[in-house]
C-alpha cells in the first residue's frame, strides 16, 4: 500500500498517519520529521534549512526529494504513507515519475480538508513528542498521562507568526495539488474538521479497510 496524506499544516496528517501505521503496519515517511531531526542533530542539511523552516518556508525541492527517495527506497517501494510530501507541483511530478519507474504507483492521496481558522486554533495547542514525532493537542488530543512533560515541545514553526506564513505557503504552493491529484483520479477528500475517530473511520471506509484498532 502506498498512500499520501495531504492537507494544510495542522490538518491532522501526522495523527492519522500514526493511526494508519498502527492499524495497517505501514511505515510513515514524514519529510517534516526528517527535516526536524536533521536540524536537531545539527547536520549540514539541518543547519542549511533551520532558519527557513522555523520561519514557515519550504525547503528546496531537491533537498527534500533526496530525503523522500532515500526513505522510499529503504521501504522497498511499498507499505508507506507519505506525510507532508509532496508539497509543490515539482515534487508531485517527480514523485509520480519516480514511483512509475519502479512500477509502484500511489494507491490514493487522502486529502484532509480543514479551513484556516480551525488550523490556527489547532496549531496553537499542538505539542510534539520529541522521541517519536507523534503530535498531540493539549485539549483535543491530549498525550498519554504517563508521558514525561519534558518529552513534549511546541514546535518553533507552530508559533503564530510562523503559522500564518505556513498557511500562505500552503495556499500558494501546495493547495494546487488538490486539482492535480483529482485529475489523476487519486484524490479522496475527507472532512478533516470531524473528530479524530470519525476522520479515521472515514479514511478506513474510503480505502475499504476495516479498522483494526480501538481508538
Ligand atoms: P511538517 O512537519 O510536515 O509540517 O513540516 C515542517 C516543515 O518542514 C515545513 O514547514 C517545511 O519547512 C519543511 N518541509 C516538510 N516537508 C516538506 C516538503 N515536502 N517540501 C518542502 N519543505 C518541507
Amino acid at each position: 500500500m502506498r498512500l499520501v496524506l495531504f492537507g494544510p499544516p495542522g490538518a491532522g496528517k501526522g495523527t492519522q498517519a500514526a493511526r494508519l501505521r498502527d492499524a495497517l503496519g505501514l511505515r510513515i515517511i514524514s519529510t517534516g520529521y526528517l527535516i526536524r531531526s536533521a536540524i536537531r542533530q545539527g547536520s549540514p542539511l539541518g543547519m542549511r534549512v533551520k532558519e527557513l523552516v522555523q520561519c514557515g518556508g519550504l525547503v528546496p525541492d531537491e533537498t527534500v526529494r533526496d530525503l523522500a527517495s532515500e526513505a522510499i527506497v529503504h521501504q522497498r517501494f511499498s507499505n508507506f504513507i507519505l506525510d507532508g510530501y509532496p508539497r509543490t507541483m515539482q515534487q508531485a511530478q517527480w514523485l509520480e515519475a519516480f514511483l512509475e519507474a519502479y512500477k509502484a504507483p500511489l494507491m490514493a492521496v487522502l486529502y484532509l480538508d480543514v479551513p484556516d481558522d480551525v488550523i490556527v486554533e489547532r496549531l496553537s495547542g499542538r505539542r510534539m513528542d520529541t522521541q517519536t514525532g507523534d503530535s498531540y493537542h493539549i485539549s483535543l488530543n491530549p498525550p498519554p498521562g504517563h508521558m514525561p512533560e519534558e518529552r513534549l515541545i511546541q514546535r518553533k514553526d507552530d508559533r503564530p507568526e510562523a503559522v500564518l506564513a505556513r498557511l500562505e505557503t500552503y495556499h500558494r504552493d501546495t493547495r494546487p495539488l488538490v486539482d492535480y491529484f483529482d485529475h489523476k483520479g487519486l484524490l479522496v477528500t475527507i472532512d478533516g474538521t470531524a473528530s479524530l475517530d470519525a476522520v479515521f473511520e472515514e479514511i478506513c471506509a474510503a480505502m475499504g479497510v476495516e479498522e483494526r484498532i480501538s481508538v
